[in-house]
């Protein structure tokens, strides 16, 4: 299969760690017999030093015309990088959400996995840890209470602040399709959050998730409330594999959730349309702190690629070899700085890339 992707290797840290997912994807389609053709675009802090603005339309379209983008990250040190100094509209994360808005990607998918190899760095107790856990968390990117109508007044004398919480059926439907499909290349559950004990856009949403799931015999739903979801993570995160929620509940827990991996260097990302297009990418930033000293973790990066060839490119058994090399990469000692223990090899980022891609 021949694909087009469209990279945007972004600030700081990023240029290094989307070079070794390129490497990994390069191993990826010369063992597979496919052809990847890689377009570099520029997004976020180098885009303002080139062309006076973060992202540029000509970008956009580019990305719009290719089969996916695959990110590093953007954005540099906020207090003494002169990227800051410019209006808000200028800086460059503007550039990312203008990006998101133009590429309509209404769905974000959060993996958490606790690889056994690193279950040391988990907080939870051991005999949670031990049992690792492997889950998908799907938040709604587009509606709900961010995007609401808001306003501050004086009601009698007293200030008010109102934010609305809006979902109308399309949003929900499309969410919850996307959540469907998804659990059907994995373990074949979902756990709906919602608050429908309250909230009437929750009640909503149950209502509309119950009826796409018609469509979809072979997936097991169940419904949760937000708060016990909170409880279930910590308590019992083994039990989930899909959870799809609206925006601020899935801000809130996909927080939790990558808390309780304990790297933010292995944390992949995608968000996506209503079709296979997607954008994947880190959840991590640009570490300015670690910038040009190749010292960075690629494997969140390396996971996003692998996201992209099964959310994608529909390339399940490609996915499972990349995911099946970080696996025993991890299993062969070899740490970068960040995920580091006694007795491991500690290895450098484009170090890390090609043990990977050696894996393949
Ligand atoms: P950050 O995620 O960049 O860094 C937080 C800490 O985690 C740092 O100590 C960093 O060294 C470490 N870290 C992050 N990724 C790592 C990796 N792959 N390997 C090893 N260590 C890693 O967060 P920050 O310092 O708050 O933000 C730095 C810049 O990144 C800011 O400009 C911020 O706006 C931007 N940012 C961009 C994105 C994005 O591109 N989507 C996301 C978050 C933050």
């Amino acid at each position: 299969m021949e694909k087009n992707i469209a990279v945007i290797k972004g600030d700081g840290i990023g240029p290094e760690i989307v070079t070794e997912a390129m490497k990994v994807l390069d191993k990826v389609a010369e063992k597979f017999g496919h052809k990847f053709n890689y377009e570099q675009l520029l997004m976020g802090g180098c885009s303002i030093d080139a062309n006076g603005v973060p992202l540029t339309d000509e970008t956009i379209e580019r990305c719009k015309a290719a089969d996916a983008v695959l990110m590093g990250s953007i954005g540099g040190n906020t207090t003494t990088s002169p990227w800051y100094k410019l209006p808000a509209n200028l800086r460059p994360e503007a550039g990312l959400l203008k990006l998101r808005k133009s590429l309509g990607l209404f769905a974000n998918l959060r993996p958490c996995v606790l690889y056994k190899q690193l279950s040391e760095a988990c907080p939870l107790k051991k005999e949670i840890a031990e049992k690792g856990f492997d889950m998908l968390i799907m938040r709604e990117l587009t509606g709900g209470l961010y995007f609401g109508e808001r306003k501050t007044e004086e009601v009698d004398g007293v200030m008010t602040a109102v934010d609305t919480l809006s979902y109308n059926e399309n949003e929900i439907r499309r969410i919850a399709i996307k959540a469907f499909d998804v659990a059907m290349q994995r373990r074949k559950k979902v756990t709906s959050v919602d608050k429908a004990n309250v909230l009437d856009s929750s009640r909503l949403w149950r209502k509309v998730v119950e009826e796409v799931a018609k469509d979809y015999p072979e997936v097991t739903l169940e419904h949760m409330l937000v708060d016990n979801s909170a409880m279930q993570l910590v308590k019992d995160p083994a039990q989930f594999d899909v959870m799809v929620t609206e925006n601020m509940f899935g801000d809130i827990l996909s927080d939790e959730a990558s808390m309780i991996t304990g790297s933010i260097g292995m944390l992949a990302s995608a968000s996506m349309n209503e079709t296979s297009f997607g954008l994947y990418e880190p959840s991590g930033g640009s570490a300015p702190d670690i910038a040009g000293q190749n010292k960075a973790n690629p494997i969140a990066t390396i996971l996003s690629a692998a996201m992209m060839l099964r959310y994608s490119f529909k390339m399940d058994k490609e996915a499972d070899a990349v995911e099946n090399a970080v696996n025993q990469a991890l299993e062969n000692g070899f740490r970068t700085g960040d995920i580091m223990s006694e007795g491991m090899t500690l290895v450098s980022c484009s170090g890390m890339g090609d043990k990977i891609a050696e894996l393949i």
